[in-house]
């Protein structure tokens, strides 16, 4: 049973960033929380403060103003995969746990386990140069997993790949997330890919980033198909009201 206890939780956060030049509000006032096992999506315009808020998550930055809390540990993914070249696929999904230790023999099991689960495994000898697109970004998941993390912050993870791709990894890395029961927080510019993977949706205003309306996406097909969940009849209204709210904002 999943609980009603936030997994994350953001109140009245702000952050400026300062440089020679002056002051950048990147994020005012913002608060939002995630449950468990949720997946919600960050949208808003380009420049807004989207992975600001992801590094203020991960701990890389503190905010300015205002409380945050995760419980647990925190996977991040980011738009490009960073498998490294001259690693194969096995090594480049250990490299979780590697880098926050040693290697356990149950980290080994749980990478061998995902790879054969997610079909890697007959590539696990194979270096990045040799799998497609869609393929690495799976490693990079199963990377980002392996170190068991409670909450995954994703930031734009599709956006490198052409829109066939796209379509296909964002429906295999929603599922592995699903199946996985893994709370995950979503940035991206796509209202589709939005709508389609998540449970709620959060409209971002322009710079500084405050929360502009929250959507509650209820499809009447399941959630497990990305491309089913595009043929569901409340998707184009979920589009449009979503589009509106970006759009009022994009003066
Ligand atoms: P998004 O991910 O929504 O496109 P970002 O969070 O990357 O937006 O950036 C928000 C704003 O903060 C932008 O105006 C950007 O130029 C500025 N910004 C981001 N990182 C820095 C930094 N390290 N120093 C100064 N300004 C930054
Ligand atoms: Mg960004």
């Amino acid at each position: 049973m999943l609980s009603d206890n936030p997994m994350v939780s953001m109140e009245h956060i702000s952050l400026s960033y300062h440089s020679p030049q002056g002051e950048t509000k990147a994020v005012e006032d913002l608060s939002f929380s995630v449950k468990e096992g949720e997946f919600v999506s960050l949208v808003g315009p380009s420049g807004c403060g989207k992975s600001t808020l992801l590094s203020l998550l991960a701990g890389l930055m503190k905010p300015s103003q205002g409380t945050l809390s995760i419980h647990g540990k925190v996977g991040y993914m980011l738009q490009r995969d960073q498998l490294l070249p001259w690693r194969t696929i096995r090594q480049n999904a250990l490299l979780g746990p590697e880098v926050s230790g040693k290697i356990t023999q149950q980290d080994k099991d749980t990478v061998d386990h995902m790879l054969k689960k997610y079909d890697l495994w007959e590539f696990r000898d194979h270096y990045p140069a040799e799998l497609s697109g869609g393929m690495r970004q799976r490693v990079a998941l199963i990377r980002t997993l392996a170190i068991h993390p409670a909450v995954l912050l994703l930031d734009e993870p599709f956006s490198a790949l052409d829109y066939q791709t796209r379509l296909s990894v964002s429906d295999d890395i929603g599922r592995i997330i699903r199946q996985e029961k893994k709370t995950a927080l979503l940035v991206t510019h796509d209202i589709s890919e939005a709508i389609s993977l998540s449970d709620r949706v959060i409209v971002l205003s322009s710079r500084p980033a405050k929360v502009k309306q929250i959507f509650d996406i209820c499809l009447t097909v399941p959630h497990h198909s990305v491309i089913l969940a595009r043929e569901a009849p409340e998707f184009p209204e979920y589009f449009n009201r979503i589009w509106k709210e970006l759009n009022q904002d994009a003066q």
